[in-house]
């Protein structure tokens, strides 16, 4: 057992020692961890191409992963290399739920130019078939700033209008985060989501009010931890084209 004047001078070297380390930087090591390690994946050719653990969602060919509004086959054209709106024909949506995800779609406003504002080029991507990221051909057609491209629909306006012209493709790239629920339906956490199209920053980490509502304020309505995406059928014939996502 240490006398009172050793464990003074022993604890006066331990601190001295600590003051040492602290000067210097430290042991580098104590601020390392090491596990658990990140699951290797295949990246992509270019950041379009889908990566190795993405889920294809439509590459071209046929529209298998998705559904009508009654679960049957689509009906929209499937023809070179895109899945195009059909008038009339409805929504269609993922067979397969998805909750939070990183979502790359692919779309086109028609290059005849037919309309004005919210009758040009309108279709959309429903998040969880409720939270609508609005598809339109905004590059020379004023709507209002809440409903245009890159916009959530009656909700946030976009921070830019990266709008390419009719007839030419576009990208969405979408990183979602679900909404929680309490037991009792209330909201526990917001829907949060970051957009950047054609590669340009148009929602950045923005909490959704609630399901897309044409008319009234959006409120949130409990739904399941996944649900589908769909894509709008607004009379007008928007095209799609490489479609994937990772879930989160
Ligand atoms: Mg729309």
């Amino acid at each position: 057992m240490l006398k009172r004047p050793a464990l003074c001078i022993a604890m006066c070297c331990i601190a001295i020692f600590m003051f040492a380390q602290d000067r210097k930087g430290g042991d580098p090591k104590l601020s390392e961890y090491w596990t658990p390690e990140a699951k290797k994946i295949t990246p992509g050719k270019t950041q379009a191409d889908p990566p190795s653990d993405a889920i294809v969602l439509f590459n071209g060919q046929d529209a298998s992963q998705w559904v009508d509004t009654a679960g049957k086959s689509v009906k929209w054209n499937v023809s070179n290399g895109a899945l195009t709106v059909v008038p009339k024909e409805g929504m269609i949506k993922t067979k397969q739920k998805f909750g939070d995800c990183q979502l790359h779609i692919e779309w086109r406003s028609p290059s005849e130019v037919k309309g004005e504002g919210q009758g040009r080029g309108n279709s959309g991507i429903f998040l969880m078939e409720r939270y609508e990221l609005q598809v339109l051909d905004s590059y020379e057609s004023k709507t209002y700033v809440n409903g245009q491209a890159g916009s959530i629909y009656k909700q946030l306006p976009p921070m830019v209008n990266a709008t390419r012209g009719p007839g030419e493709w576009q990208t969405y790239d979408v990183i979602f985060t679900a909404p929680r629920f309490y037991e009792n339906g209330l909201i526990k956490s917001q829907a949060i989501i970051t957009v950047f199209h054609n590669g340009v920053l148009v929602q950045n980490h923005m909490a959704l009010w609630g399901s897309t509502q044409y008319i009234g304020t959006a409120k949130y309505e409990k739904h399941g931890e996944k649900e589908s995406i769909s894509l709008q059928d607004h009379g007008n014939p928007v095209s799609f084209r490489n479609i994937w996502i990772r879930e989160l």
